[in-house]
């Protein structure tokens, strides 16, 4: 049976978006899969038995496709929080949460062609300076500073 290889492989993408699959909701999507119909189609059967609100069905499509391509859920929320590489296109992108010297997650980085880059504004970063100086980010914005102000005295 190819059966827990298809389990596997939806567990790790739901893994992405923080979805925990418990062995009864395993079955009813093993269910779903067994019935057939589209990947999108599936999807939003899955995304019933989770209990998770209704898309968009072209956001289905989309996501179908980035899980076809994306190996771990881990790879899929990096390539979806990411984006592409802004200079290359790359799809497989990540973020430097564990790159040495850098450790920020909002910072992108293209595995092809080495690009770095604020997620955030699409600014290009140095690996000598990978913080993002762009006064327009939203990093860089006045409402980030206010979710941090401790309470009035
Ligand atoms: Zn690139
Ligand atoms: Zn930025």
């Amino acid at each position: 049976m190819t059966d827990s290889n298809e389990k596997d492989a939806l567990r790790q993408m739901l893994a992405g978006f923080g979805v925990e699959l418990d062995d009864e909701k395993l079955e009813r999507l093993g269910a779903i899969r067994a019935q057939g119909g589209s990947v999108s189609e599936q999807m939003q059967a899955v995304f019933e038995v989770l209990g998770l609100p209704k898309l968009d069905p072209s956001l289905f499509d989309s996501l179908a496709e980035m899980s076809a391509d994306a190996e771990t859920g881990e790879e899929l929320a990096d390539s979806v929080f990411i984006g592409p590489c802004p200079s290359c296109g790359f799809e497989k992108t990540r973020n430097c949460d564990e790159e040495p010297g850098i450790e920020d997650l909002t910072v992108g980085l293209c595995p092809r062609c080495g690009w770095l880059w604020c997620s955030e504004c699409g600014q290009k970063l140095a690996r000598e300076q990978p913080s993002c100086d762009n006064p327009e980010c939203f990093l860089n914005g006045p409402d980030t500073d206010e979710l941090d102000e401790p309470a009035a005295d």
